[in-house]
Parts: C-alpha cells; sequence; structure tokens
C-alpha cells in the first residue's frame, strides 16, 4: 500500500520547503520530495552562496579604503580557497538547519526524483528503485535552471553557468559574463574585487536592464572604478575556445580574451515532461500556469516558485509558497501584486526597488512627481565613506499616494522592506520620526521630497 499524506510537496528549494513548513502547520500531514540537496537552488547554488562570496569580496575591498579612513593596514589579498571554504561551510550550516527544521514540523523528506503520474499519485524514483506516494493535493515547486544558448552551450569548464561560477578553484585572469542582469552582475562584483578582468557583454542598452535608466547609468559608473568594463547594446556571436584563453566574439566583431566565460542569461523553469503528459497541465510558455491562488488547471495540484516564471525571486517563492499552501488545506488567499514584492541586488553599490518604477509610470502615463535624496548628503553615510548613490521616490500625484521606490547604494537591500512598508502612504507619512544619523534618512527625506517637504533640499517646484 502506497503511504498517503494530505499534501506531496515536490522540491524543497525556496518554495517547496516554506509550502511543506506553513501547510503542516495547518494540521496536514506532509512528504516534500526531493531529487538533489535540501533547500534548492538559494541555498546551495544562488542566494547564500552568492552572498557569502560577496560578503568576502566586499571585506576585501573595505580594506582599500582603510587607509583614508585612517587605519593603517600593510596589505590585503585574497585567500579564494578560504573564501571558498567559508561559503561551503555557511551553505551546509544552513542545510542541516533546514533539514532539522522540516522535520521538526514532521514533515517527511523523501529523496528520490518525483513523477506525478495522476493527481493524487506520484512515483518517486531513485538510483535503486521505484515507490509510490498518494496525496490529497500535490504543490509542485520543481524550480529553474540556467538558460542555455545554442551559439554557445555549457561545457562546465570553460563556458559555465552561475552554479560553477560559484565555486571555481582558482580565481580566473579574466572573465567575460554575457548577461548582465542580477546574477550576472553579482558574479562580476565577486571576481573584480578579487582581482579577475571582468568585462560584461548586455545584449540590451543597459546593465540590469529591469531597472530604471539612470540605476544602469550609475552601476555602469560605479563598476568602471571596480575595473569592470560593459559593453551594452552587444551581443556574443560565438566563443573560440581553441588554444590560450577563449576569444568571445561579439557580433559587431570585437574579440574579447577570457580564462572563464559566465553565460547568465536568465532562468528556464525545470518541468517534468512526463509530469505534464501525464497531468495534462496547461502551460505559460516554459512556466507551469496557475492563477493567483496558484492553482494549476488541475484541481488539487498547485504550482510556485521559479517552475511558474513569476519573479525568480526566493521571497517571491516563499509569498507563492503562503498562498499554495492555505489553499490546499482549505483557505484562501491569492497573489494579489507583484509589483509589490521587492527587489534586490547585491552589488557594489547594492541596488533594490519595489512598486512601479518611473519608467514603468511613464509609459502607463501616470502623472507623478518623484522625489530624491542623495546618499552623499547623509551625516551617516559620508561618516561611513559610503557616499554614492540615491534614493528616489514616486508619488502618484492623482491619488497623493506613494506608488513606487528606487534606490542604489550601500546597504540598500536592508532599507527595502521599510520602502515596502511606505508604499501607498499619503503625507502624514512625513510625520514619523527616524532616527539620526542613520542611512534610513536618506529615505525619509526622498519621501518628503516627493510632497515638496525636504528639509536638506532646494525647494521643489511642483
Ligand atoms: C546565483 C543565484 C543567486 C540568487 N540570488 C538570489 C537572491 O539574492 N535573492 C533571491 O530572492 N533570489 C535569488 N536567486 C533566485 C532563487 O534562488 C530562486 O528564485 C529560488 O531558489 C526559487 O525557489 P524554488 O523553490 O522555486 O526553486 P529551487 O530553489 O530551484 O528548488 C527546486 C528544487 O526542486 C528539486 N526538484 C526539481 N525537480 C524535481 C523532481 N522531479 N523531483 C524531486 N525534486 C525535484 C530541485 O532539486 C530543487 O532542489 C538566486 C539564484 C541564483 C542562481
Amino acid at each position: 500500500m502506497a503511504e498517503k499524506f494530505d499534501v506531496v510537496v515536490i522540491g524543497s528549494g525556496s518554495g517547496g520547503y516554506a509550502a511543506a513548513i506553513r501547510c503542516a502547520q495547518r494540521g496536514a500531514s506532509v512528504a516534500v520530495i526531493e531529487k538533489g540537496l535540501i533547500g534548492g537552488t538559494c541555498l546551495n547554488c544562488g542566494c547564500i552562496p552568492s552572498k557569502a562570496l560577496l560578503a568576502s569580496a566586499h571585506t576585501l575591498l573595505m580594506t582599500k579604503h582603510a587607509a583614508m579612513m585612517g587605519v593603517d593596514i600593510a596589505s590585503a589579498n585574497p585567500n579564494w580557497p578560504k573564501m571558498q571554504g567559508r561559503k561551503d561551510a555557511i551553505v551546509a550550516g544552513f542545510v542541516k538547519g533546514l533539514t532539522g527544521l522540516i522535520q521538526s514540523h514532521k514533515v517527511k523528506i523523501l529523496q528520490g526524483s518525483a513523477i506525478v503520474i495522476a493527481p493524487n499519485k506520484i512515483k518517486i524514483e531513485t538510483e535503486a528503485a521505484a515507490t509510490e506516494v498518494q496525496a490529497d493535493k500535490i504543490i509542485l515547486a520543481t524550480g529553474s535552471q540556467p538558460i542555455e544558448l545554442p551559439t554557445i552551450p555549457f561545457d562546465g569548464r570553460t563556458v559555465i553557468s552561475s552554479k560553477e561560477a560559484l565555486a571555481l578553484e582558482q580565481i580566473p585572469r579574466s572573465m567575460v559574463i554575457v548577461g548582465g542582469g542580477v546574477i550576472g552582475c553579482e558574479l562580476a562584483c565577486v571576481y573584480a574585487a578579487v582581482g579577475s578582468k571582468v568585462t560584461i557583454v548586455e545584449a540590451l542598452s543597459q546593465l540590469i536592464p529591469m531597472e530604471d535608466q539612470w540605476v544602469g547609468r550609475l552601476i555602469e559608473r560605479e563598476f568602471k572604478k571596480l575595473g569592470i568594463d560593459a559593453v551594452t547594446g552587444q551581443k556574443v556571436a560565438s566563443v573560440d575556445k581553441a588554444d590560450g584563453p577563449a576569444k568571445v566574439v561579439l557580433e559587431n566583431g570585437w574579440t574579447i580574451d577570457a580564462e572563464k566565460v559566465l553565460v547568465s542569461v536568465g532562468r528556464r523553469p525545470v518541468v517534468d515532461k512526463e509530469t505534464v503528459e501525464a497531468l495534462n497541465l496547461e502551460m505559460s510558455g516554459p512556466a507551469i500556469a496557475v492563477n493567483q491562488k496558484m492553482e494549476t488547471n488541475i484541481p488539487g495540484v498547485y504550482a510556485i516558485g521559479d517552475v511558474v516564471g513569476t519573479t525568480y525571486l526566493a521571497h517571491g517563492a516563499f509569498a507563492e509558497a503562503k498562498a499554495a499552501a492555505v489553499n490546499a488545506t482549505g483557505g484562501d488567499e491569492r497573489i494579489a501584486d507583484y509589483s509589490l514584492i521587492p527587489r534586490a541586488v547585491y552589488t557594489f553599490p547594492e541596488i533594490a526597488s519595489v512598486g512601479k518604477t518611473e519608467q514603468a509610470c511613464k509609459s502607463e502615463g501616470l502623472d507623478v512627481t518623484v522625489g530624491r535624496s542623495f546618499f552623499k548628503a547623509n551625516g551617516r553615510n559620508v561618516a561611513h565613506n559610503e557616499t554614492v548613490g540615491e534614493i528616489r521616490v514616486v508619488r502618484d500625484n492623482s491619488t497623493n499616494r506613494i506608488i513606487g521606490v528606487t534606490m542604489v547604494g550601500a546597504v540598500v537591500t536592508e532599507l527595502i522592506a521599510a520602502a515596502r512598508a511606505l508604499l501607498g502612504s499619503t503625507e502624514k507619512i512625513t510625520e514619523v520620526s527616524f532616527p539620526h544619523p542613520t542611512v534610513s534618512e536618506v529615505l525619509k527625506e526622498a519621501v518628503e521630497d516627493a510632497f515638496g517637504l525636504s528639509l536638506h533640499n532646494p525647494p521643489k517646484v511642483l
């Protein structure tokens, strides 16, 4: 007799484990099936290892400013094996912790590759055997994988994805990064900081193309200071790996030498073909189609996270997981507005945004006022020698409410949750007291500026 659960979750990444725990908290018997490592992409080859390496790289960069801060340091050099070891230890610690956490909620972890063979029946394959489990409800959380370019396929050695780039044994002398989105730009910062000659090639007209143009320009300028070259509006045509460093040939004929070529042009949902066929699952391009309740076209089958192709963010997956878990256990919850899920990029400097961008407002024809405030005018930032960047707050003039915030600067990824809480606020919010001197005052000042009330900006013509 196949073991039976109220809910079976396939995949233990950000979406999968969050859904499993929430279902268990709501009283369901739950199993999570995982074919790889507990924690999925975010924990093993995404958010956490990239942030661990970025933190080491940032520490190294800070030492370069030590002398001007009045601290004499003889010399500072990257110890790459130690940086990698620290990153691996952080990941291993979280994997162990998460495994224990899942089990503490009485969620059963089943190792193997899952194929849904009917709306309430799942086959689990391992090298040794195949078993079956039954479920009243199924949540698909199978994640995504890097997109491969047919002209320059991954070979795991020279042409690599972010997974290999997070685990290189040596610092490459040179690296070309194909794709100037979030992952490409974060890894560019890591490798430039430790001494690689990094060139980013981006097909669109700016780095971090989903954000406003001013963000792309500012980042490109700051990247130059780190020694990162950016070639925008250009595509890579081919990579010649004949001998020595690879020769990356652009469509305009330029050639760039690179020991490693990191292709980071986006991610594609991992969708099991047999499951799609067995269930007759409706697709939306490469992703599983869902409604606002994370329901697929098959009653009792839900899908969340990267496999539904919405945010490609861990906290996007968390939000969808919660909705699916509530709905799979008798509740009623919907994801209303994806623009309210904050976006964060951990580059040097960082980028964070939430709500509508200025460009989106323009293309929608909205009448807006943009409040601005600069880190170079903030006491705490000047004290910390972190003066690059600014915050822009967008006010909808028709409703007099804040509808978007975009930030570039040090630690703005920590500020964006506060900015999220300000969305929908009116002028009244300017009465809230922010501690002085703190980085958060720049946010307050930008909000005040959006309402023409800034103390430290020249008068605004509204
Ligand atoms: C380099 C990098 C950096 C990133 N940084 C950030 C960041 O800073 N912040 C952020 O929010 N997001 C970040 N992301 C994105 C984030 O990692 C993903 O959005 C998130 O992991 C998606 O979670 P998920 O549960 O949908 O899928 P995943 O985490 O990919 O998990 C899917 C799991 O399903 C398993 N699986 C797949 N098929 C089957 C099957 N048939 N049977 C059993 N198991 C299966 C896989 O083995 C995997 O463990 C980053 C991604 C990368 C690559």
